[in-house]
Formats: structure tokens, C-alpha cells, sequence
């Protein structure tokens, strides 16, 4: 048996004993009987869940600060769940969000979780349909690393990845999905063929760049706010089986900051990544890291490769590695950290867009705040790409020829002051950045008025809300983010 199938069956008998079976639109509570001013909560082929312990795991997310308890968590056993749910929201004005699945969605402040409404858990849909030479069509709970499974042995993959590829497709798209591959191919959602929304209104919509295309620009990188994403067909390009990963250090973020312009404009890498690394009582250092995919007995020409670039003479590694094992370069140290309970610590992140002209003088500001107290040891990353690679509508970034990702990928104590003050030195770095025209990568930990969304969407603002009153006009979908 499936182990969805298993699960949604075990499901059902947990939703017997709870007992639920109707909903009180005035209270908005879910009652265990019949009544006047009652409704019968929907048929449904999966299974709407109220016991405290789904609820409790619906209510954190990777961050462990924010935490919302849903009144209940749909385990959808289809596509029309998703409907019926959506639209018995809209009517009892209830809230409902996606969530890449219950306890395990990796944003960082609550992006994904609600109150007073329904969490979707989406790996509970986690099927791929088809394969193809252009695409590979898959549903919205299915993680970047179970389609690579199916893709690299037929020497495909999605253009961009994440560095971490145990995201979900739905959650991933909703937001952007960048990695080293943006300075080639733009981010996830700008390599998407086609996709399948409930929106809000509960209506299940197909939409490309060419049929219902409106839809379909509003909801890649839409935070959620238009409809939940159910089925995405990913664009897969030709790759070769083997990657050889160069490191090297630099010293200066100037320099740093060159070589990498220099480096999204030649494309001569697959790949492009940097990093800092704080130094005890020492300025941080960049490390640059770049990524030639290559076919077995033709690999890279390590001097052309590398030629032209300033970093520090020396300090060059290499390795070579099947593409696979690129992709999931991130797993061992996941494992460690699982092991070690590190996983389990707050993670206020902040991940911001810089301009191209100001990135090393910003980074290296920023930098003078952080140390090993600020940091837990987390990575921070530094990388450039073409700001023309984008084509997103809703993926708010500078408006600069280049523009630098910059992350703080803080682990932090589980002690609230502590994480508190952490989530105001992201405020305090973000207003900093807003004066320079950067913009947020939203999956971080800070706190945001509507009008910092007003300003993150710019000249956008306007389409953004014109697209939630077409598509969620009752406003249900996604209040995790606090835009609306
Ligand atoms: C260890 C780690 C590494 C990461 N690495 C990267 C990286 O390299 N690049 C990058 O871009 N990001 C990265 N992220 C951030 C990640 O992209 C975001 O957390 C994103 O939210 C995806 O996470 P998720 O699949 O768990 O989605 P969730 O956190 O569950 O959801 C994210 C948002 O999308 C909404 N949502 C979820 N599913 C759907 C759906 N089907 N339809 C509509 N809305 C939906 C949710 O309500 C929420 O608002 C990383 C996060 C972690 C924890």
C-alpha cells in the first residue's frame, strides 16, 4: 500500500474518534454535533483533522518562534478536497494555507501557519504524473529531490535547484527557489511550463505563459496569496552526469564581489555560489564557489576555468562529483546537524537582494555586526547573478544590472530573548537595505507592516492586490505573511 494511502486510511480512523462533525459558522468553532446554526463539515476523500497533536505539529515550522494552531489540518485525499476546503473557508470565512507538511515546513516565521482556519498539508498529494524530454509533471507535495530521482538517470534536470533540495515544489514556487543556477537560468519559478491552481475562490485552474497567463504570473512568487499551487509541470534540461566543484578564498569583498559580476556575465560555470566566513578576530573571508557540470573523460580545463579571477593564489580546491551528489551536496551536514539537535534550534534567517554597486560595502557593514553569538555557526551566503535572468512578475528584487542573494543563516539558542533580539537585528539590516533600493527574500524572521510590503512590491503593489481581489476575494489564502 502507498504510504500516502496507509497514512490517509490511519487518518480516517483518527478523525472517527475525534468525533468532529460540524462546523459553527458564528463561533467559527467545529462542533461534535448537529444543530441549529449548525453545517455539516464536507465529504471528503482524504481526511479534515482536529486532534491536538496534528494540530500542535501544524503549528511550527524550521524557524521554532512563531507558532499558530490551526482549528484543523486537511490531509487531502485529491485535488478536489483542496476545492471543497477552499471554498468552505470562503464561505465561513475561515482562513486556509499550503504547508509543505505537518511540522516540516521550512520557513523560518510562520509563513506557512494560521489560526482560526485549515492547513493543507500538501505532501499528502506527492505523485508524479509524467515525464517528458521538456518536462516532468508533478504535484505540488513533491520535493525537489524525489523528481531529480526520477530525472537524472535520464540525464534531465529542473534548470535551477535549491541548495537544499528537500523543499517541496508548492512551497518552493509560491516563493521563488534560488540557487547557483540562477546566473544561468533564473530562479525555479522562472523555469515552470505549467500550473494547476485551486484559488481562492475554489476554482481548479490550469495556466501557462500562454492559457490563463494572467493567473499564472500572479501565482509564482505570490506568496500563496492567489491560490494554492496543486500540480506544477517543471521545464527539465539536458545535464551531464558528472560536476567539478572549485573552491577559492578571498580576502577582500570588493574583489569578491568583481570576480562574481564578472562571473554571472561570462557564464563560464553551471553553477555560482559565494559565501563569507566570520574570523575570530579577523576580518571574514569569501569563498567563491563554482560548478562545471562535465561528461566523464572530458572534464574542465581547470586554467580557463579559473582564468582572470583575483582570488588569493593557492587557495583553490577541487573535486569532482556525480550530479547527483552535487544536487544533494547539502545532506550529509543536514544529517549531522539533525543528529546533534541543531535542527531543532530557532533559525531566525534573513535573506536579502542587494544591489550589484553596493553589495560589498553593505556586506561587509553587516558583517561587523555578526559574530559566532549572532551566527550559531550558520552559513552565510554571498552570490551575484544577472538581475535580466528574472522573469517573475512577483519576485520583488533591486532594480540593478546585478544583484547579490545575501543570507544569514542564523542557528540561535532556544532562548526567546535571545531569538527576539536576533529578529530586530534583521530589522535593523532590512531597514538599512530598504534605503539602498534591496529588497527581502520572504522566507526569513522579521517582523513587516503592510506598508514594508507595499514598498517591498513597489510598482507591482497595485497588480498585487488587483490579482488577490480577482483570485482570493475573500481573502482566505495564506495570512502567514501578514500582507493583508
Ligand atoms: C534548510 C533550508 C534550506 C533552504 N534552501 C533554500 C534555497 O537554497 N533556495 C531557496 O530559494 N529557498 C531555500 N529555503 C527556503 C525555502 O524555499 C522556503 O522555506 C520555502 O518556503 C519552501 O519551503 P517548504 O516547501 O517547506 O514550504 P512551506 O514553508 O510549507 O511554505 C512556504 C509558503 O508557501 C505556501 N505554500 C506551501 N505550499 C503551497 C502550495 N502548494 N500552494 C500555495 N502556497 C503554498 C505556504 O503557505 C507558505 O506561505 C531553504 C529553507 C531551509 C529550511
Amino acid at each position: 500500500m502507498p504510504d500516502s494511502l496507509a497514512r490517509r486510511r490511519f487518518l480516517k480512523t483518527v478523525v472517527a474518534a475525534a468525533a468532529i462533525v460540524a462546523f459553527d459558522p458564528t463561533t467559527k468553532a467545529w462542533a461534535s454535533h448537529h444543530g441549529p446554526g449548525k453545517v455539516k463539515i464536507p465529504k471528503l476523500d482524504g481526511a479534515l483533522l482536529f486532534d491536538a497533536a496534528t494540530r500542535t505539529q501544524a503549528a511550527d515550522d524550521f524557524g521554532h518562534i512563531i507558532s499558530k494552531t490551526p482549528s484543523a489540518v486537511l490531509v487531502p485525499g485529491s485535488v478536489d478536497d483542496i476545492v471543497t476546503i477552499v471554498k468552505f473557508a470562503r464561505k465561513f470565512g475561515i482562513a486556509v494555507a499550503g504547508s509543505r507538511g505537518l511540522g516540516e515546513s521550512h520557513s523560518t516565521y510562520g509563513q506557512a501557519q494560521l489560526d482560526v482556519g485549515v492547513i493543507i498539508d500538501m505532501r499528502a498529494l506527492a505523485e508524479i504524473h509524467e515525464i517528458d524530454a521538456h518536462g516532468v509533471l508533478v504535484d505540488a507535495g513533491v520535493r525537489w529531490s524525489e523528481i531529480l530521482a526520477v530525472t537524472v538517470p535520464l540525464g534531465k534536470s529542473p534548470p535551477t535547484l535549491t541548495d537544499y533540495i528537500e523543499l517541496s515544489v508548492g512551497g518552493t514556487l509560491s516563493m521563488g527557489g534560488i540557487g547557483g543556477q540562477v546566473s544561468r537560468h533564473g530562479l525555479q519559478v522562472d523555469n515552470v511550463l505549467e500550473l494547476e491552481v485551486v484559488t481562492g475562490e475554489g476554482k481548479r485552474v490550469k495556466c501557462s505563459p500562454t492559457k490563463r497567463a494572467d493567473l499564472f504570473h500572479a501565482v509564482r512568487s505570490g506568496l500563496g496569496q492567489f491560490g494554492i499551487i496543486v500540480r506544477a509541470r517543471i521545464r527539465l534540461v539536458d545535464v551531464a552526469p558528472m560536476a567539478r566543484v572549485y573552491t577559492a578564498t578571498y580576502t577582500d569583498a570588493a574583489v569578491f564581489a568583481a570576480d562574481q559580476m564578472a562571473l554571472a556575465d561570462d557564464q563560464r560555470f553551471d553553477y555560482l555560489e559565494g559565501m563569507a566566513e566570520l574570523q575570530p578576530a579577523a576580518p571574514p573571508i569569501y569563498k567563491l564557489e563554482a560548478t562545471k557540470y562535465f561528461t566523464p573523460g572530458a572534464p574542465p580545463n581547470d586554467s580557463a576555468m579559473l582564468a582572470g579571477l583575483s582570488f588569493v593564489p593557492g587557495t583553490v580546491v577541487t573535486s569532482d562529483v556525480t550530479y547527483f551528489d552535487f544536487a544533494n551536496r547539502i545532506a550529509a551536514t543536514v544529517a549531522f546537524l539533525q543528529s546533534v539537535g541543531a535542527w531543532a534550534l530557532p533559525h531566525p534567517w534573513i535573506d536579502v537582494f542587494v544591489p550589484g554597486p553596493d553589495a560589498a560595502a553593505f556586506v561587509e557593514g553587516r558583517l561587523a555586526e555578526e559574530d559566532a553569538s549572532t551566527m550559531g555557526g550558520g552559513p552565510i551566503l554571498f552570490y551575484a547573478f544577472r538581475r535580466d535572468k528574472v522573469t517573475t512578475p512577483f519576485l520583488a528584487l533591486p532594480d540593478s544590472e546585478h544583484v547579490f542573494l545575501f543570507s544569514l543563516l542564523r542557528f540561535a539558542p532556544p532562548v526567546p530573548s535571545a531569538v527576539a533580539a536576533l529578529v530586530a537585528q534583521n530589522r535593523a539590516l532590512y531597514d538599512e537595505l530598504v534605503l539602498l533600493g534591496g529588497k527581502r527574500y520572504p522566507i526569513g524572521s522579521l517582523d513587516v507592516t503592510q506598508a514594508d510590503w507595499q514598498d517591498h512590491f513597489g510598482d507591482a503593489w497595485c497588480d498585487f492586490v488587483a490579482a488577490k481581489d480577482e483570485y482570493d476575494p475573500d481573502y482566505v489564502l495564506t495570512p502567514g505573511h501578514g500582507i493583508f
